[in-house]
């Protein structure tokens, strides 16, 4: 019996050692192994997951001390407001944090897509959900270098990527949100212009948006509304185009959320993006990228509200011990964390996947599903485990909670996602 400690001191020691070994190791690139989030020290730990690199670490330390700088002190006052200021758009703007992912040529940062993602996390770190940087510059701007013409991205990309020139995207209407389809804004025909009439509404960056995405119905004939949509590029201040009401919302306090109104909008054929009645083709392979993205904030909101949470429990105290103690917090926290790492490990595969090309439509669909309802789930719990301050606002985890409950309404609902993953499950290929 004296035998088996000492055997395990050893084999305790020899694992060390090999894990400090692992640890150094070089790989072919000079780069050190990365550790994974479930054996780092915290979740939110710079330096770690395989998908980065170490230039992927320089750039998240220098975009981590502009949210913490830039963002986070007036966050609050921007949530009282319902909008952040136009001074953060071009202070982003200047450091080079819009449109990261759009190639140099055309007038972007030339970044891969990781480099978008740390933005995105590091966004959800900060729990700090204003600014809509990551639907202008990986939604709306890859719609315009995607489709565009020359004239369109020479004109929008080098403004949108300095900040100067705030993109919003239309396609959801008071009676039209997942069946898309249904959209009744109408583009139509007046020589080479067109006429647009119509409204929208839940627009994200509506509010400030300088230039606006338009989807519209313009061939009210075609064999199946699919066929008949097309998008437009509709600028502020252009004469019959108005903005409706900041919507008040439950959560996303800071982000200007809007009504548009389109009445007898005059458009010149120039503000066509891409080809007439081709708008819904472009929206389908556009829309896997905007679910990864909602995907990929979902947990690295998860990464944030487990880490406040850890620490909260650490120091509140009941029964003379703090809360860390009770045996059913460790079991919840465990649990958490768990789920939290599974989840990561295939939202990181999708990033490596849409990096390369081959994240196909039912995979992001899978993911912004299931990641959004852990956001969700996870919020629960860490502001149970906060008791009575978890639902007071003053607390990061109470905003977090309330912020998440839109992640598996906009994007395409949670259900849709269901049905899109459904339809690729039952058809025969
Ligand atoms: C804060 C916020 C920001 C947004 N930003 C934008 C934006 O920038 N641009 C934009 O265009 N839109 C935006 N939206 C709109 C968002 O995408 C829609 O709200 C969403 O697609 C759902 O549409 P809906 O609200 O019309 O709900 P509905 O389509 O009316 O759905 C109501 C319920 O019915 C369910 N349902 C509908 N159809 C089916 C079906 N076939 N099978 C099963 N269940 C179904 C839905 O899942 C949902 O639970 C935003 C919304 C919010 C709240």
């Amino acid at each position: 019996s004296g035998f088996y400690p000492l055997l395990g001191t050893m084999q305790h020691s020899l694992q060390l050692l090999w894990l400090s070994l692992f640890r150094c190791l070089q790989t072919e690139n000079h780069e050190l192994v990365r550790q994974e989030t479930s054996s780092a020290k915290t979740l939110m730990d710079i330096g770690t997951r395989r998908i980065f690199s170490s230039d992927h670490d320089i750039f998240r330390e220098s975009v981590r001390k502009f949210f913490q700088e830039a963002v986070l002190p007036y966050h609050a006052e921007w949530e009282k407001a319902g909008q952040v200021s136009r001074e953060l758009w071009e202070k982003a703007g200047q450091q080079g944090l819009l449109g990261v992912n759009i190639s140099e040529k055309h007038g972007g940062i030339g970044g891969d897509l990781l480099s978008s993602a740390v933005i995105w996390e590091e966004q959800m770190y900060v729990n700090c959900t204003g600014p809509g940087f990551s639907l202008h510059s990986d939604i709306v701007m890859p719609y315009i270098t995607n489709y565009g013409s020359k004239d369109q991205i020479e004109r929008f990309i080098p403004e949108m990527s300095a900040g100067k020139c705030i993109g919003a995207i239309a396609m959801t209407e008071p009676g039209a949100g997942s069946d898309l389809q249904g959209v009744r804004t109408y583009a139509k025909k007046d020589g080479s212009d067109w006429i647009l009439n119509g409204s929208k509404v839940f627009i994200t960056n509506g509010w400030m948006s300088d230039l606006v995405i338009v989807v519209a119905v313009t061939n009210r004939e075609a064999h199946s509304p699919a066929h008949g949509i097309s998008l437009f590029l509709v600028e502020n201040g252009m004469k019959g185009f108005s903005k409706g009401r900041k919507l008040e919302k439950i959560g996303l306090k800071a982000q200007d959320t809007a009504e548009l109104f389109f009445e007898d909008v005059r458009l010149p054929a120039s503000a066509l993006l891409g080809q007439e009645n081709k708008g819904f083709y472009y929206l389908m392979a556009e829309l896997p990228q905007e679910r990864l993205l909602i995907a990929d904030m979902a947990l690295a909101s998860c990464e944030f509200m487990f880490e406040e949470t850890r620490n909260y429990v650490k120091h509140r105290k009941a029964f003379g011990k703090t809360i860390a103690h009770l045996q059913t917090v460790q079991h919840k926290l465990a649990e958490l964390k768990t789920q939290i790492c599974v989840g990561r490990t295939f939202v990181d595969s999708c990033l490596q996947l849409h990096e390369e090309k081959r994240l196909d439509s039912s995979t992001a669909s899978m993911a912004k599903y299931w990641a959004s309802d852990l956001q969700n789930n996870v919020a629960t719990q860490c502001v149970q485990l906060h008791g009575g301050w978890g639902y007071m606002w003053e607390y990061p985890i109470a905003k977090a909670f309330v912020d998440s409950r839109v992640q598996p309404i906009y994007g395409g609902t949670n259900e849709i996602m269901k049905e899109l993953i459904a339809r690729d499950i039952v058809i025969d290929k």
